[in-house]
């Protein structure tokens, strides 16, 4: 169902107002986590003024310690449903479970399955009956064919509206948090008719690299991209040291627009 060669023609994927496809540029953007409501209308705003379509912010975090912040849960669903009321702002979270899958329906326009989850084939089929579109992460170590047949799961549950993430995978390097594959583009591009963006945040895992492997992306074929964005990197309880400050995003959504269709 996923592939191209069934479905010639290019997907385009409707998220609340906003469409992923080849037309256009999309970018999703926000805080790795939602903390506060504050918090998350600042951003809002901020990443809607530099351009940015869909905001994100995660409510379920699944992270590496079970000691770090987990995500304000339901009530961080909420705060995105109050941003995207103020903003007119499309909205994403990332669901880690069944019962995150049922709240987040409640609340935002778009689930997103993490790279940890990727073959969740649990997961990826309640996502397929989900009824809202879905943002497919690569796994830290998935080739594309098992990333393919990850998002046939929710496809094939009747759910047709699946748009892949390229977010690096794990290498021998360390200098970066992953290694963006980003050749992982134009084979998507020729293998299936979905939409494909890349995550530059965390696969870089640094804000320095962000802008320069965004335009890359960008010039590869991306339908669009995902950036943290926070508001105060040096305080955010999740992924501060690869978000960018309102002015580097600002700076950067300027930078890409001469290279793409930017809405
Ligand atoms: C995220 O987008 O916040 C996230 C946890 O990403 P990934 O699943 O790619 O690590
Ligand atoms: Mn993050």
């Amino acid at each position: 169902l996923a592939n191209r060669k069934f479905h010639p023609d290019p997907s385009v994927v409707k998220v609340g107002n906003t469409l992923i496809g080849p037309d256009n540029m999309t970018i999703m953007a926000g805080p790795c986590a939602v903390e506060t409501e504050e918090q998350l209308m600042c951003i809002a705003r901020a990443v809607k003024k530099s351009g940015a379509t869909i905001l994100r912010g995660g409510a379920y975090k699944p992270r590496t310690s079970p000691y770090s912040f987990q995500g304000l849960e339901e009530e961080g669903l909420r705060y995105m449903q109050t941003a995207k009321k103020e903003t007119g702002l499309s909205t994403i979270c990332e669901v880690v479970s069944n019962e995150a899958i049922e709240a987040a329906v409640k609340y935002v326009d778009m689930i997103q399955i993490g790279a940890r989850n990727m073959q969740n084939f649990i997961l990826l089929k309640e996502a397929g009956r989900s009824g809202l579109p879905v943002l497919l992460k690569r796994g830290l170590c998935a080739t594309i064919d098992e990333w393919l047949n990850a998002a046939e799961y929710i496809i094939a549950e009747g759910n047709p509206n699946v748009v892949l993430c390229e977010r690096g995978i794990r290498t021998f390097e360390t200098a970066t948090r992953n290694t963006l594959d980003l050749s992982a583009v134009p084979v998507l591009k020729e293998r299936t008719h979905l939409p494909v963006i890349a995550d530059p945040s965390h696969s870089t895992g640094a804000y320095k690299y962000v802008p320069p492997m965004a335009k890359a992306a960008v010039a590869c074929g991306a339908d669009g991209l995902m950036i943290e964005v926070h508001d105060n990197p040096a305080c955010a309880l999740s992924d501060g040291p690869q978000s960018l400050t309102f002015e580097k995003f600002d700076k950067l959504t300027k930078e890409l627009k001469p290279l793409c269709d930017l809405v």
